[in-house]
């Protein structure tokens, strides 16, 4: 029997088969006092030393005990534990199963490095911290389907033995052993799969997914990651919108016990760059970029006068603190790790103007300076987007987020189609995302504009979606301008845009990475945490030793070998 079970005993009420493991031991004088610890809970359990039972027990055996319940004396009721006022008088003990010394303590609160937490993941789980976070996952996922339910979202599978969908990643490949030299992909997302859906004429979908992108690990990402997957036919960036808000409204409520507002505010992709330096503002901060770079036309301090000259930006954050040298130091080193040549500040106090360049300022910058009031106004200078991604990280570490709402939501749109990424241009969402204007798309696809949403909480981006191409010519037409030739659109693409080619309805969709939302919610650092069994930074699985090599002779069959690199 589970603990939780014995919540409604009385004095003297006989317990019988109770089942945890030790928790810890105490000894005091004839008796000896265990906490006894199951999924449910923990209760005081007591031995009498004077009595037949052997009592050698050590931390984490696994016990079951019969014996009789009794309520504390009020002076000994342990007001912080879970059925502090109860204990239970053995009278029978059996150890079901001993346990080796722990690698580390199940306790709240441990040091212990997160590779050895991850070796020995089924303990850490058994710490309380973790039960909450996983239960927190589990209740999301129970609360997800039932809103589904109420929706009327169907869920459908997809298979996760594909050709590779592409999200912007590497794959991870599969060997075929039956069509040697052949790989599937892992899906990097259901993408293609939800969208044939549609053409299969089922009106909607949903499924929480595994996908799969072989990038770096971050503290928000995994190589394997679970997402609630959505797609609707008939539906616009607005329906979806607003079927997301239901949903993510539903979940916080039923899951989190915790009420969110909607609809939720709503930025473009240039309003969110321009006011945060960023396309996934933290909302709960509410000081905003300044666009200094007009009280500097024509200015003596040189290098703002070229960068201006060559349409440079300069942005700037004031803040009502004076800070100090030491903190701006500090600032100066972190935007410098950033690539930042440096950081731009001025203090204003007194009505005076300190800092390196306050010498140089002319008297109209001076004036227009000093109407920002007393404190310090800090600034970048230079190309917009690396401006921006410098005042982005200065406005998130110098101001704490303050607003009244725990969960800040906002939605970015009009994304720009393409971006540039290691020089090449990739689609800032994915290639079957529909452009605003085909035309513009057609005529200046660099600088089009694409209907693709992102849902961003306390700055975290918790999902992205879009409206979906439903024109086979458009779906070539977005291929061609991403720079693939005709044979690489027919080779990877060709059944798709053949799909594509039956009477496809308009249809628009969404996914919410649930580790993301998980590890929000519960304010944790890394989605590790709310992940039963993640990997490493680098990929790796220490419980597992995953990914490991494969015998020589094995790799036979899929006709593949190791070619050993030079470094
Ligand atoms: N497939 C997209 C992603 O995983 C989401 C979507 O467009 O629905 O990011």
């Amino acid at each position: 029997m589970n603990i939780n079970e014995i919540l409604n005993y009385k004095d003297g009420d006989h317990v019988e088969g109770l089942t945890g493991w030790v928790d810890s031991i105490r000894d005091h004088g004839g008796l000896t006092f265990v906490d006894l610890r199951d999924f449910t809970g923990t209760v005081q359990v007591v031995f009498d030393k004077s009595g037949e039972i052997d009592i050698r027990l050590k931390n984490e055996y696994y016990i079951s005990i019969d014996g009789n319940f009794k309520k504390r004396d009020d002076s000994l009721v342990n007001k912080k534990v879970f059925l502090g006022d109860s204990e239970i008088e053995v009278t029978n003990l059996s150890v079901i199963n001993s346990s080796k010394t722990l690698p580390f303590q199940i306790e709240n609160d441990i040091d212990t490095d997160e590779n050895i937490r991850l070796k020995y993941r089924y303990l850490d789980l058994r710490r309380e911290p973790m039960k909450i976070n996983i239960m927190t996952r589990s209740n999301t996922f129970k609360s997800i389907r039932s809103i589904m339910n109420e929706l009327n979202i169907y869920e459908i599978d997809t298979p996760t033995l594909i050709k590779s969908t592409p999200e912007g990643a590497k794959d991870f490949l599969v060997p075929s052993r039956k069509s040697p030299s052949t790989f599937y992909a892992l899906p990097q997302s259901p993408q293609m799969y939800k969208q044939l859906f549609m053409m299969s004429g089922f009106p909607n979908y949903y499924q929480i997914a595994k996908c799969y992108r072989d990038e770096d690990s971050r503290k928000d990402r995994q190589p394997e990651f679970t997402q609630l997957d959505l797609e609707f036919s008939d539906a616009n960036p607005l329906i979806v919108k607003s079927n997301i808000e239901k949903i993510v409204k539903f979940v916080f409520s039923d899951a989190y016990d915790c009420k969110i507002t909607t609809p939720f505010q709503t930025l473009t992709y240039n309003q969110a760059m321009n006011l945060y330096g960023t396309d996934k503002p933290d909302m709960r901060i509410a000081e905003t970029l300044l666009d200094i770079g007009e009280v500097f036309i024509g200015t003596e301090i040189n290098f703002l006068n070229e960068i201006l000259e060559s349409g440079g930006v300069v942005k700037a954050l004031h803040t009502e603190e004076l800070l100090t040298r030491k903190q701006i130091d500090t600032l100066d080193e972190e935007i410098k790790e950033l690539g930042s040549n440096g950081l731009g500040w001025f203090k204003i106090q007194n009505k005076e103007i300190s800092g390196p360049l306050a010498k140089l300022l002319r008297d109209e910058e001076k004036n227009s300076i000093l109407n920002y009031g007393t404190g310090t106004l800090l600034f970048q200078a230079g190309d917009f987007n690396l401006t921006a991604q410098y005042m982005d990280f200065i406005r998130r570490t110098i101001f704490n987020p303050s607003s009244d709402e725990t969960f800040c939501f906002v939605w970015i749109e009009d994304f720009p189609y393409f971006e540039y990424e290691n020089g090449k241009l990739q689609p800032s969402h994915h290639p079957f995302t529909s452009p605003k204007d085909d035309k513009i798309f057609k005529d200046d696809p660099i600088n089009a504009t694409a209907l693709h949403y992102d849902l961003v909480l306390n700055g975290v981006e918790l999902g992205s979606g879009s409206q979906r191409i439903n024109n086979p010519s458009i779906q070539k037409l977005v291929l061609e301008k991403w720079g693939l030739n005709d044979s690489e659109i027919e080779e990877r693409f060709g059944w798709f845009i053949e799909a594509l080619s039956y009477g496809t309805p308009v249809h628009a969709g969404f996914a919410i990475g649930i580790d993301r939302l998980v590890a929000e919610v519960l304010n944790q650092p890394s989605i590790r945490d709310v992940i039963p069994f993640p990997k490493t930074q680098s990929g790796l699985d220490p419980l597992t030793n995953a990914p490991a090599t494969i015998e020589e002779e094995i790799l036979e069959d899929y006709n593949l070998k190791y070619i050993i690199k030079d470094e």
